[in-house]
Order: C-alpha cells, then structure tokens, then sequence
C-alpha cells in the first residue's frame, strides 16, 4: 500500500535531518561546548526550518537532496547563523578614519592609565563609597570631583552618567515648573539624538525662545524674563555653524544678568575642553574654565569628547548649585558606575600632572601634525611594496568629531590604498571583516586610511591586516 505523497515527501523535506542528529555532529558537539545546547538548539531549529522551506518552495524541481547532504547544509548554517551573531559583540577596531572623537566607534579611546585603572582598582572590590580613614561610608566621585573643581577653577562638581542626563538634571532641579531662556540660535540636535527642546520639555521646564537663528542680543534676554522665569539656558550648538551675519551676547554679560534678576545661568558646553592653563588650543571650542571665570552657575559637558576620558557628564560650578543636584533623587537614577569613575579619575589626573598631550589618546591625536603622520605613512607604505596593494599618500584632512567644531578640520597625509582585481568596495569591506576589524572611508573612489586615529603600537597589526586582505 503506497502512503499519500505529501508536500513534505515530495519535497525531499522528509530526509532532514532532527534536531537530535544535528546536535550528535561534529558541528554541533564543537557549538555546545561554545554557546550551550539550549542557544544551540535554537540555531538548529531555524537552520533546519530555513531549509526545509526552501525544499517546499523548489519542490516543483524534483531534484532530491541525500540526508547526508541535507545535515552537512544544516550544520554549516547554524555555523554561520553564529558568527553572524558573534559579529553584533562589542569588539576592538582599529579606527583608520580620522574621526578623532568617533561616536559610532566608542568616542574616546582610554588612556594607558585609565584602562589599569579600571582594570586594577575598580573591577573588583573597591573604595567606591567607602573612606579607608574612618572605616565608614564614604562619598561616591569624591576624588574626581574634587580634582575637576582644581582643574576648573570650580567651588563644586558632581558626574552623572553622560552630558544629556546631566542637562536634564539642572534643567529638572533649577527649573521644572517655571520658564527656561534659549536663543533661537542654540534650540539644536546634537549627534545621537540630543534636541535641546525635547530635552527641555521632559525636564518640566518651558522653554521661552528669544531673539532670531542667527543674532540674538541682550535685549532680547532682557525683555524675556518675567516672574516666570528660572533660568537662562546656553547651549553650544557644538556639531552645527551658523557662519556670517551672527551675534550672541557674551557669556559674562548673561551671567550678571542672571544674576542681577536672580536666576540660574546654565550652560551646556558639550566638548568641554577643561583649558587648563591654557590647555591645548582647539580653534573656536570653549573651555570650561573661562565659563566657570565668566560667572556660569553650572557649565556642564561630556567626559568622552574632548576631555579624553570615559562616558560621563560632568556638571561644574558653584557649591550650593552643585549641593542641590546631588541631593536630589533624579541624581540616584543618573549617576556613575565605578567603571566609569576609575576612568575618568586617571585621565584628570594625567590633566594634573600636566602630562595631557603625552598620555590622553584624543589630546595627543589632535596634537598631532601632517608632517608626522607624513612620515608614518611612507614607512607603512614602504613595507606593503609586495603586497599587491597600491598605495599612494595624499593630502587630506581628518575630522575632531563628537561635536566639536565642525570646521576644525586638521591636515592630514592618508594612505589611499587600490588594488588590480578588488574595488574599493571590496577593499574596504574585507578591512573591515578583519581581526581585528579595521575601519576606513572611502573617498572619490579610493579606500583612505588616516594614520592620526592609529596608535602606533597598532601599526604592525594594521600592516599584518593588509597583507593578509589583499592575498
Ligand atoms: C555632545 C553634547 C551633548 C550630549 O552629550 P552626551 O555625553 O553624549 O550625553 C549635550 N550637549 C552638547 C552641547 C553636546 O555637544
């Protein structure tokens, strides 16, 4: 008695393999011990599913499939299916763009001394909030917060967790219930989704906009404020430019104003370059210490831009200002883990030390002139003559990034790479399938690497990389 041909055995469907047999593979034991059966099972249901609907879709081919065959198909996708999953891990890369502050790529990249930092004191057990003199609780921050007081010229300063939630937290605190003072110039987005409005209006404050996108003057401040009112509000519009016919008022003149009708002058710097005596010069970017000297009752800015640090926002200013943000409960929902603290302590203590354009990754790359990346991209192009590889340097510029100065654009020499069988599409996409994944930008055709965002000791990594890609 012939059984009634179904899809499923016409298909072929029937000789998949189960679960089970796939699990008993070579494959599929070398997996368990790597991701855990129950992952695995998952990974082994949908390769065996993905096929078979392929087999019903094709039926009409009639071409069988052997059981052998179909196993083989169904390990080797489940194969893929995690590498494609490993490949959405956080992993290093090598960053050949020249964005220095690249928000895509983690921003600022650690300073030696930090990466110990958090490796060694903050990883394990450690004096987050605890004082080794009394033996009692001590306070969270302490130290970085003092040490940004010194090298701001601030009374006080306390971190949360990044500059947004340290702007929705004076706004929230100083703010809520009552009018907020922007210039129609600085209402922006900031890369990754920061609208100076939207921020605003969750914090319960309103937001009253004077003067026009280009000028706004002290008058128009002046005739903005009524009872209502509870701050002024300065943003530095950071990643946009209005360039020409432009004029705002200058940071002092809003600060006694604030403080001749007694309210609350804030200001969001974003960048923050602390300019500590002088600090390294970064063309038009505003530092916090000349805020803090212009009489700002709190500057807040980011600790992953051009501080060099890790992700953190951190609010400067004066002590009682600074007294009431922690103590309010928003401040427990946005603080900073310990991680974060080891971090960001190392690289203001390098600040301290003076030793910034030495021993800070984003510092030092700004710092860094065309003449000398010049000269490490001959000697890297030198040692690819045999590569199969082309390669050519040519003037070019890199980029700050992460907000600061759009038209702050740095000399550079890139190193256009071309080859005689693969595009540049091809070029780039095998750079950055590598291990470790490095990554470029094309421009007018060509791959270009920028030696600026390539620490040195990652040179004979990047070169082993493109021998290995273009062989
Ligand atoms: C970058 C930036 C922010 C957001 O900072 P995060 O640390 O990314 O939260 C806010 N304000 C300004 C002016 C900025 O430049």
């Amino acid at each position: 008695m012939n059984s009634p041909e179904t899809a499923e055995t016409r298909s072929g469907a029937s000789a998949l393999p189960s679960i089970d047999e796939l699990l008993r593979t070579e494959t599929g034991q070398r997996l368990t011990a790597a991701l855990g059966r129950t992952h695995l099972t998952v990974l082994a249901r949908d390769a065996v599913a993905a096929i078979r609907a392929e087999l019903v879709a094709d039926s009409c081919k009639h071409e069988s499939r052997s059981a052998a065959d179909l196993l083989q198909d169904a390990a080797s996708r489940m194969e893929d299916a995690w590498a494609a999953e490993q490949r959405t891990s956080l992993r290093r890369v090598i960053n050949a763009t020249g964005v220095v502050i690249h928000t895509n790529l983690g921003r600022a990249p650690l300073s030696e001394n930090a990466r110990k930092s958090v490796i060694e004191e903050a990883a394990g057990y450690c004096t987050l909030e605890y004082d080794l003199a009394t033996g009692k609780r001590g306070r969270r921050g302490l130290r970085a917060e003092s040490l940004i007081a010194e090298l701001t010229g601030a009374e006080a300063a306390v971190v949360v967790n990044n500059c947004a939630a340290a702007a929705f937290l004076v706004l929230k605190v100083f703010a809520a219930g009552g009018e907020v003072v922007v210039s129609r110039g600085e209402l922006v987005e900031i890369g990754g989704d920061f609208r100076v409005p939207e921020v605003l209006a969750q914090s319960g404050a309103v937001l009253r906009e004077v003067g026009t996108t280009n000028r706004t003057k002290i008058s128009d401040y002046v005739r903005a404020i009524s009872d209502d009112t509870r701050m002024i509000l300065r943003v530095h519009p950071s990643n946009y430019r209005i360039i020409g016919f432009t004029s705002s008022p200058a940071v002092d003149e809003l600060a006694a104003l604030a403080r001749e009708r007694g309210i609350v002058f804030f200001e969001d710097l974003g960048s923050g370059s602390l300019g500590y005596r002088g600090g390294t010069a970064f063309a038009d970017e505003p530092s916090v210490s000349q805020s803090v000297r212009d009489g700002v009752d709190m500057a807040a800015f980011s600790g992953d831009k051009l501080l060099g640090g890790p992700q953190a926002g951190i609010i400067a200013g004066k002590a009682e200002c600074i007294e009431r943000l922690r103590a309010d409960p928003l401040y427990r929902v946005l603080r900073s883990d310990k991680l974060a603290y080891a971090a960001l302590e190392a690289t203001l203590d390098s600040y301290r030390r003076e030793t910034e354009r030495t021993e800070i990754p984003v510092v030092r790359m700004l710092a860094l002139g065309a003449d000398k990346i010049a000269e490490r991209a001959r000697r890297i192009s030198g040692t690819l003559s045999d590569s199969g590889l082309r390669v050519e340097t040519v003037d070019g510029f890199s980029a700050v990034g992460g907000g600061a100065g759009p038209t702050a654009n740095l000399a550079t020499k890139l190193l256009a790479l071309c080859h005689d069988r693969l595009s540049a599409d091809q070029i780039e996409l095998r750079l950055r399938s590598s291990n470790p994944p490095v990554i470029a930008r094309i421009v007018d055709g060509l791959v270009m690497l920028d030696l600026r965002t390539v620490d040195e000791s990652e040179e004979t990594e990047l070169v082993k990389v493109l021998f290995r890609v273009m062989s």
